[in-house]
């Protein structure tokens, strides 16, 4: 029994790629027969929308995923995330960087890792430039110091990955958690043991596994399944067409049609997901993108 998770981001509707995703959560936890979660991930104010909280889990619900216990809001968790911070500035981990975006993208000269790893400019800043830049007015965000070591995982369906880790945000400049840091905070405080999610957040695992050994915290098990995408191998969104359930209702279909169709998308049959978990094995999954037809977004 490993505890698992959805956490969707409430910025807009959920599409079938994010639907698909919480349905294989929900398969993977409760084929063990697991507790699941559903976590709200709200820290980014300026896209979080009130109204999609309530959309999100009532699409859930009508799809027929059921969740254990009371949905968080990663919003009214702050002082765990600030807490976890202080460790890791009490470890002598975190320094202050005052770089824009733009600098950040200019610095030609990141030395290792993916594209946006950060080259280190405030890394190593003497005290009195650091005054300076206090002084300059400009709120940091805070970053994580790292020896760029390479961060090693077995993913469930992936296989090995790898990536080095760069000297990523812990708070950024408007004062509230970033991604990596909550994720890795949350997981552990709720128990979560599984966390299946969409797979380009692969490349963000190794970064959250160095976290989560850094503060201490029991690092899950992962499985990234492949990402739904549009018919011109772009990821799904709304411009789309038809790609939400509401859409998808608006067309004439049942929520179960609905299910049926994200079910024979993972080689699986029924209405219900609770008819899906009879065939439902992990390693017989698809290991690629679910590609949807033009015809199906139209309706
Ligand atoms: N909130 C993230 C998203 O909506 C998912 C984070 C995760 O599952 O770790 O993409």
């Amino acid at each position: 029994m490993a505890t698992g998770r959805f956490a969707p981001s409430p910025s807009g509707r959920l599409h079938v790629g994010n639907l698909r995703t919480a349905l294989l959560a929900w398969l993977f936890a409760r084929s063990a027969g697991s507790a699941f979660l559903v976590r709200m991930e709200d820290l980014d104010a300026g896209r979080t929308r009130e109204e999609h909280y309530r959309t999100q889990l009532d699409d859930l619900a009508a799809l027929g995923l059921d969740w254990d216990g009371e949905v968080v809001r990663q919003s009214a968790r702050s002082a765990l995330y600030d807490d976890a911070i202080e460790r890791l500035t009490a470890a002598g981990l975190t320094y202050e960087c005052w770089c824009t975006r733009k600098e950040i993208l200019d610095a030609s000269t990141a030395p290792h890792g993916a594209p946006g790893a950060y080259g280190g400019r405030c890394r190593d800043l003497g005290e009195l430039e650091r005054a300076e830049r206090r002084a300059g007015g400009r709120v940091p965000a805070l970053r994580l110091r790292t020896d760029h070591q390479v961060v090693e995982v077995e993913d469930r369906q992936r296989g090995h990955y790898a990536g080095s880790v760069d000297d990523l945000v812990l708070r950024r400049n408007d004062g509230t958690a970033a991604y990596n840091l909550a994720v890795v905070v949350d997981d552990a405080e709720q128990g979560v043991e599984e966390v299946v999610r969409a797979d380009d957040l692969l490349p963000s695992t190794p970064r959250q596994v160095l976290l989560a050994r850094l503060l201490d915290l029991p690092v899950p098990t992962y499985a990234h399944v492949p990402l739904v995408l549009a018919p011109d191998g772009n990821r799904l969104a709304k411009r789309h067409g038809a790609v939400t359930l509401a859409d998808r209702l608006a067309l004439g279909e049942e929520p179960a049609d609905v299910v049926r169709l994200l079910g024979a998308s993972l080689g699986l049959i029924g209405s219900t997901p609770v008819e899906l978990l009879d065939g439902f094995a992990p390693d017989r999954l698809p290991r690629e993108a679910w590609v949807l037809g033009a015809e199906l977004l139209q309706g």
